[in-house]
């Protein structure tokens, strides 16, 4: 149920903001959305090889990068008559896309207005950007897979959520940085939407989170899947329920089915996962049939794929309910283009059928590959393991790869290849980061030129030795 407060943010001020003073078409791309979901499949692959048509011409036109791959692999775009047709290019891995950000960059725009970096899940920082209309698009999708969950703009929102990097005590910010934060303070306040930190989950912090529950009683709850885990399970050992269903809507992280049942038992049956990456921000999310996760399809082709050699040789479609890698192209990004990316992720490939719901947007079964190595800080406390890939997904400049191993005295190593940019700063931000996470455990800093790789050629950015 929405007050009256947020209907009216939800008629009045939200429209007012997106499409008045940010003049973004958020909110028209969101009501396309909400028709499209509808269509049939055939309209909807229709529809998505149109985009993918544009994209791939225009990557031919003015990207580099993909001019020469289509010269050097004899790929015609003129024969693609379904997205599936994207077989026929290689995958783009992650360490490419790392090392061709200039040559994936279009001569002819749209210009690059959004800049950003993510460490992924393999420890190294990738650059990446793009256009003011990708942005509106991943915004209009954002807000279609949470409606799915209930969520609507306004209504009061707890959000248990990773945080920015703490400022080191030395640096002090800029009237920019200062003002910066102030105007996404008033945001969140317009929004209705409290923050509260996941990176330490001692009983002292889910007490907390608690109470702001009862305070609050907020309508809807965004979690960090493993920290919402470990709140319900809070939750469920105190006996604190004192509330009806809260919709909970779980993302970053892998949701292991015993955290769904924890969840359900601590806030009612409406338990929602959602899968995103930096790189295209919401790619799935679940519908109320809890039957898998339903792609964006009208702005994203997401493959499963398996690589039959396990070198990537040979690459096929994995079958419904096998394991693969997650491969991404993204619709709306012309500035950039990522096409046939492979993030690193794993999932499992959904069924053909259309969903109970009646949605006939692709499904992905389950998403298997963020599963982060949760650590513990020195009174025993779970610590999120994703803490080191936020913060040096801000040190991209700076930092290459890291890894951070946890010893069985709890000590820990957290092992850095830098960059030339790397300087006193970037160690003050890791350092205050520790400090603040990882109280009581000392840290070892290593600086190296590489990072050694498992036989597998995955390196686990977070060991546990347990
Ligand atoms: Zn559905």
């Amino acid at each position: 149920m929405t007050d009256a407060y947020g209907r009216l943010f939800e008629r009045v001020l939200f429209p007012a903001w997106e499409s008045g003073l940010r003049r973004r078409p958020t909110l028209r791309r969101l009501r396309y959305l909400e028709q499209t979901q509808w269509r049939s499949r055939d309209e909807l692959e229709a529809t998505a090889t149109g985009e993918l048509r544009r994209l791939l011409v225009h990557a031919q036109n003015n990207v580099p990068y993909y001019r020469q791959l289509f010269a050097d692999t004899g790929f015609d775009l003129r024969a693609v008559r379904a997205t599936a047709d994207l077989a026929r290019l290689p995958l783009l891995e992650r360490h490419v896309a790392r090392d061709t950000v200039k040559q994936r960059t279009s001569t002819a725009g749209p210009p690059v207005d959004v800049h950003k970096s993510t460490s992924g899940t393999i420890g190294t920082p990738l650059v990446f950007g793009y256009e003011r209309s990708s942005e509106s698009w991943r915004q209009a999708c954002k807000l279609r897979g949470f409606a799915w969950a209930g969520y609507r703009p306004g209504q009061r929102s707890l959000h248990f959520w990773g945080a920015a990097p703490p400022t080191p005590a030395s640096a002090k910010p800029s009237l920019r940085e200062r003002l910066t934060k102030l105007k996404i303070e008033i945001d969140h306040g317009l929004r209705r939407e409290h923050y509260m930190d996941c990176g330490v989950r001692g009983a002292a912090q889910l007490d907390a989170v608690i109470a702001r529950i009862k305070r609050d009683s907020p309508e809807v709850m965004l979690c960090y899947s493993q920290a919402g885990a470990d709140l319900a399970r809070r939750v469920i050992e105190t006996g604190a329920r004192t509330w009806g269903t809260i919709p909970v809507i779980c993302g970053a992280e892998r949701l292991y089915p015993s955290d769904r049942k924890a969840l359900e038992e601590a806030f009612g049956p409406a338990v929602f996962e959602t899968y995103g990456s930096r790189e295209v921000m919401l790619m799935a999310s679940e519908c109320e049939a809890h039957a898998g996760l339903h792609v964006s399809m009208e702005t994203l082709v997401v493959e499963v794929v398996v690589r039959d050699d396990g070198q990537g040789g040979s690459v096929r479609a994995a079958r419904p309910g096998e394991l693969g890698e997650v491969v991404i192209t993204d619709l709306t990004n012309h500035a950039m283009p990522f096409i046939r990316y492979a993030n690193g992720d794993m999932a499992v490939a959904g069924p053909e059928a259309v969903c109970a719901c009646g949605r006939a947007l692709p499904r992905l079964a389950s998403v298997e590959g963020r599963v982060t190595e949760t650590l513990v800080d020195g009174s025993g406390a779970r610590v999120n393991g994703l803490l080191f890939n936020v913060v040096i997904a801000h040190l991209a400049h700076a930092i290459r790869q890291f890894q951070v191993v946890q010893h069985k005295d709890r000590s820990i190593t957290l092992r850095v290849v830098p960059t030339p940019s790397y300087d006193a700063t970037a160690e003050a931000t890791l350092r205050a980061t520790w400090q603040k996470y990882l109280a009581g455990v000392p840290v070892k800093l290593e600086l190296l030129d590489a990072l050694p790789i498992s036989a597998t050629g995955k390196r686990q950015v977070v060991v546990v030795e347990r």
